[in-house]
């Protein structure tokens, strides 16, 4: 069984605003003159970047196979998202045209975006901050520890404070590209260079895999077919693996030998297969 969709445009919105809470929330924990708040400052400030990145994740959640929108830690996040769009990486502006000047305009303000290497800077940074002092600790900077931490977390405010000062966010520009219709609902969509250069793509949803097959500069999906040698006639069997949501039992087309099919693709065979007798 596939699993319900989400609305994956509203989980992007979601995301940004949960961001936006834990950087208020580190902000907050800085101005107040306490001591032992700095990794609490620390965490909110990881929060908000983890949740950044989900909110782009969502954005491009058609373009990802199952196991890239499952990542979690930015870096992976980043190197997927980057194999997909080099561009994703680079703050954008939107301007329209003036018809009668022609001059261009820009509308909204810039969508300020998180480099790779920021994000896994600061996030791998605000992460040492989440531990308990060492004995290293007790013995050389205990009274300075939270003021590190302090200090830490202020020195990555600006880069995230410029995020949210921007009221246009979320953007999403996708070039020539194909987009098909898997059989769970989802929409799957791959970008022109990326589809020309691969034969098999899976859904982000259900984790169906489909062959891409053309036909001139058409092209359309079909269930992946496995193939196996029945181990006890040596004849040629298929199975869609669409069929793979769940296990599922195979049969021989020719000497009716079954078998039993299991994610990861594993096929068990009735025990007398391989010991060679002769077919019923
Ligand atoms: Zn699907
Ligand atoms: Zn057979």
């Amino acid at each position: 069984m596939s699993e319900p969709l989400i609305d994956m445009r509203k989980a992007a919105s979601s995301y940004r605003r949960r961001a936006e809470k834990h950087f208020k929330e580190a902000q907050a924990l800085l101005d107040i003159e306490q001591r032992n708040t700095g990794l609490y400052a620390c965490l909110q400030l990881r929060l908000c970047i983890e949740a950044l990145m989900y909110a782009m994740l969502a954005l491009y959640h058609a373009e990802l196979n199952k196991s890239g929108i499952r990542k979690w830690q930015p870096k992976r996040v980043m190197d997927e998202l980057l194999a997909i769009d080099p561009h994703v990486e680079a703050s954008s502006t939107m301007s329209i045209q003036d018809e009668s000047t022609g001059d261009w305009v820009q509308i909204g303000s810039k969508d300020h975006r998180l480099t790779a290497s920021w994000t896994v800077k600061a996030h791998n940074a605000l992460g040492n901050a989440l531990h308990t002092p060492t004995l290293g600790n007790l013995i050389d900077d205990i009274e300075e520890l939270d003021i590190r931490y302090k200090e830490r977390a202020r020195k990555y405010l600006p880069e995230l404070a410029e995020v949210f000062a921007s009221t246009t966010f979320n953007s999403y520009f996708l070039g020539q590209n194909r987009q098909f219709n898997c059989k769970c609902g989802a929409k799957i969509i791959r970008r022109e260079d990326r589809i020309k250069s691969a034969s098999v793509m899976t859904c982000w949803n259900c984790a169906r895999i489909w062959d891409i097959v053309w036909e001139g500069e058409d092209v359309s999906i079909a269930p992946h077919r496995v193939s196996y040698d029945c181990p006890r006639c040596a004849s040629k069997n298929g199975f869609q693996e669409i069929e793979m949501t769940e296990n599922f039992k195979i049969k021989c087309h020719k000497c009716g030998l079954e078998g039993q099919v299991s994610k990861p693709l594993q096929i068990a065979f009735e025990a007398d297969a391989v010991e060679g007798e002769s077919p019923k």
